[in-house]
């Protein structure tokens, strides 16, 4: 299928995509239809062709944090991974949707701006970290966060700007209502960039994202003041599972994947999670992984 519009060189909307090429986790089946726009009028021909055939719309960034339905997903996906830039004024960083966050810190400290090497190593987009307020060693992208220019389905551009309320713990209200077109963070001036650099490096040491790369991100929410990884180690979670999935005993909020793994089996996994935590605990847990498609509960 063609959009509309003529660009150089032609964009194109895929049909038939298969999404295991766009999820970290490898798995799941294939987009109805699957966009990669440059540009915001790209986004807007996309819009137009999903709104003409009555597609229903899902975003996505880098693939980093999102399950995908092995039956596929109807209508189409539109990951904002290809539009790149960025911007500087003053102590103000605006990136571009699919601006990966390494490369933002990168920018940023070149310019002589501070602030992000806590979350260095976490990867993705700027759009998909600002959607799921991805955090690490302390540091959330929400406490940078500016505003947001975020294009609804009916082709109007809104701009969130910083509230109070933009941002629960580890969530967003901002991803749910369109596609997030650019970010402005708030960053921290300082003349100390070799500083900035070490740090940035030792929070990628300590990370640890293993060299495979069918391994998620965290998978529940924390529960308040409860964090999600200790809530899972209370009711003894992590370990062998009899799927090809499993909760790490190291990062017990983090699942790993053995060859040949399904969507269905990590869904049937974070379910028995879910319902050991309730059963064990009384706490139900709250999803972080974004869950693309339809999924059915197979333990029933
Ligand atoms: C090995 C590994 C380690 C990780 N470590 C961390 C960590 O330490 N901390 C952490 O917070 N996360 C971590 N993650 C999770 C993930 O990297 C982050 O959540 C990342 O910010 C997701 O970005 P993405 O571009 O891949 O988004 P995707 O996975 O593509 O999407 C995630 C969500 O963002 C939404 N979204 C994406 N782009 C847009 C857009 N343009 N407009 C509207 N909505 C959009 C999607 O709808 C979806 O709900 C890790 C993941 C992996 C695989």
């Amino acid at each position: 299928m063609r959009a509309t519009r003529s660009h150089q060189p032609e964009f194109i909307v895929t049909e038939g995509y298969d999404m295991r090429h766009h999820s970290s986790l490898e798995t799941g089946g294939k987009a109805e239809y699957y966009a990669k726009p440059r540009d915001e009028g790209e986004v807007l021909s996309v819009l137009e062709l999903a709104y003409r055939r009555s597609l229903p719309l899902t975003i996505i960034g880098g693939g980093t944090h999102i399950l995908v339905s092995d039956e596929g997903v109807e209508g189409i996906v539109i990951s904002t991974e290809a539009m790149k830039g960025i911007s500087i004024k003053g102590d103000m960083l605006i990136a571009s949707p699919g601006e990966m966050l390494e490369n933002i810190i990168n920018v940023a400290i070149e310019h002589r701006l501070t602030g992000l090497e806590e979350i260095a190593g976490i990867p993705g987009t700027i759009a998909g970290a600002i959607s799921v307020n991805a955090n690490a060693n302390g540091r959330a992208i929400s406490d940078l966060f500016l505003y947001s220019d975020v294009i609804t389905p009916d082709g109007r551009m809104h701009r969130y700007p910083h509230y109070s309320d933009a941002f629960g713990q580890q969530s967003s209200v901002i991803g749910q209502s369109g596609i997030v077109m650019s970010v402005a963070l708030s960053l921290i001036p300082s003349i100390n960039t070799a500083d900035a650099r070490m740090r940035k490096e030792a929070f990628i040491e300590s990370m640890f994202i293993p060299p495979c790369r069918r391994f998620s991100g965290e998978i529940f929410r924390n529960a308040g003041d409860m964090r999600a990884d200790e809530l899972l180690r209370l009711a003894s979670v992590p370990g062998k599972s009899g799927l090809r999935a499993e909760f790490s005993e190291y990062q017990p909020n983090s699942i790993f994947t053995y060859k040949g793994c399904t969507s269905d089996e990590i869904y049937t996994l974070m379910l028995e999670a879910e319902r050991k935590v309730e059963k064990t605990l009384g706490i139900k847990l709250e999803r972080s992984l974004t869950l693309i498609g339809s999924f059915r509960d197979l333990t029933k």
